[in-house]
């Protein structure tokens, strides 16, 4: 494979793709070594099959807003791999989901799901539609439009959605409630449920639980405790509440969260109560975040990055490319020596490079936030054999996942120097996977 070819391929049949482009070269970039030490892979164009999705179904959304208006929306589903399992990956809402954007999402759950060593290949789908200042009247509406169309491509053994940004638990019952009444079966062809109908114990604290859980296992390697340590998380949504509150467990100090119109900086450190107002204050208001600044007297920064402040941590949990160059060095002259990613692709090519060369320990979200698509895939397992597992259960099994990632990631990221790029190590460790069963299953 000649990773520069495959990209300026890739950009000339799908332009203004660029979400998609920058995914896939910061992939193709550090497993070319492990690809080309397998010639059968060219010439089974392997590389050409894993980068293009399987398929890719979009529709008109038609639904009514509370005013009597009909609204028009673009829903998508991205099939993109199910070498390993049904395609498995979450619903976005959001006035920016393009193609390019749910592309990139779909091509990184691949080699997410891999890793987590579940039997799930990869999707991700969405709509532009947002659900900001809707009521819940219009977002149920929505919901039932959109699973009106994306039912029939859906199914327990076929392609699994869950929640990403503007989805949490309301959605997802919204749209299962559609789905069921449609396909005229309950078998939990969506996790996030709730707990009522077969949702999984800790499936909303997962993808946060277990951001901190590798982070936890990286700072091992630099016999590092967590206690103590300053974090800058951003965002305010279900990966950054929940990660906070695991940090918060554990004696560390959050300083910062934020959402798109801005962030609060609360040198104090934000407490357990002050959190559960954040949890009433986003999940149940769906207020801004300014409005904690204004109730605990701190610093509000409109229309900025917490970047800039200083932290030990950081763990963006907002969207992508929320990190770029600047961000990078500003977060390293602070002395910044960790960073782990709750959010997708948050940090540019370029900021990565910076964290690289600082050899600082730097996880990339699909090995980081993989806890919340494992606990997906366990929401999966109790849901086919009609069981629930305790919330220990569930936590324990989280636990050793996040281990088991990490354990991958320094088995084939270890550099010669010792230094663990654990961005190498999830490329290539979830590639393999995927490659091998492609290989073992023909040309398809
Ligand atoms: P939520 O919708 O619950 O929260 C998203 C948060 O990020 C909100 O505070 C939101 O602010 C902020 N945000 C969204 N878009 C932007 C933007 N363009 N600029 C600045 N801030 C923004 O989503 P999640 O917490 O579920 O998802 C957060 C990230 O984690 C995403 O990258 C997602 O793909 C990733 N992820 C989520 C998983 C899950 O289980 N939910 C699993 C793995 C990864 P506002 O309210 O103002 O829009």
């Amino acid at each position: 494979m000649n990773a520069q070819k495959v990209i300026s391929d890739l950009k000339r049949r799908f332009p203004n793709e660029p979400e998609y482009h920058q995914a896939v070269a910061e992939v193709l970039s550090t497993i070319e070594e492990a690809y080309n030490e397998h010639p059968e892979f060219d010439r089974y164009n392997l590389i050409e099959r894993l980068c293009i999705p399987d398929r890719i179904f979009s529709f008109r959304v038609t639904w009514v807003d509370d005013k009597g208006q009909v609204q028009t929306n673009m829903g998508y589903r991205i099939q993109h791999n199910n070498a390993i399992g049904p395609y498995k990956g979450g619903i976005r809402f959001h006035s920016s989901v393009n193609l390019s954007i749910l592309k990139f999402l779909a091509f990184e759950q691949t080699f997410k799901n891999s890793l987590t060593t579940l039997p799930m290949g990869g999707g991700k789908g969405g709509s532009d539609f947002s659900p900001r200042g809707k009521s819940d009247g219009e977002i149920m509406r929505f919901c039932q439009a959109f699973v009106a169309e994306l039912w029939r491509h859906i199914g327990p053994q076929t392609d699994v959605p869950a929640g990403d940004i503007g989805v949490g638990g309301r959605e997802v019952g919204y749209m299962y409630g559609m789905y069921k009444k449609m396909a005229r079966e309950n078998t939990g062809t969506f996790t996030g449920k709730g707990l009522e109908f077969g949702g999984s114990l800790i499936r909303p604290e997962a993808t946060g639980y277990g951001n901190v859980y590798f982070l936890l296992e990286m700072l091992k390697t630099r016999n590092i405790d967590i206690k103590g340590k300053v974090v800058a998380v951003s965002g305010a949504g279900n990966v950054a509440q929940y990660t906070v509150e695991k940090l918060i467990s554990l004696g560390a100090k959050v300083i910062t969260m934020s959402d798109s119109d801005g962030y609060i900086y609360d040198p104090d450190g934000i407490d357990a109560e002050k959190l559960a107002y954040i949890f009433e204050l986003k999940n149940i208001y769906r207020g801004r975040i300014r409005e904690y600044a204004e109730k605990y007297g701190c610093k509000y920064v409109a229309g900025a990055r917490p970047w800039n402040e200083k932290c030990d941590i950081a763990m963006p949990s907002a969207t992508q490319n929320e990190i770029d160059g600047d961000d990078a060095r500003a977060l390293l002259a602070n002395g910044c020596f960790a960073v782990s990613e709750g959010a997708n692709m948050p940090s540019t090519p370029e900021a990565i490079e910076e964290f690289l060369k600082a050899k600082i320990l730097y996880a990339p979200g699909k090995a980081a936030n993989a806890g919340g698509v494992s606990v997906s895939g366990l929401e999966m397992t109790q849901n086919s054999i009609k069981l629930s597992w305790t919330k220990e259960e569930v936590d324990a099994r989280l636990k050793q996942i996040m281990f088991d990632i990490h354990t991958q990631c320094v088995k084939y990221g270890k550099q010669p120097d010792g230094y663990v790029n654990y961005v190498k190590g999830a490329n290539v460790a979830g590639f393999m996977k995927v490659a091998k069963a492609m290989m073992a299953q023909g040309i398809l």
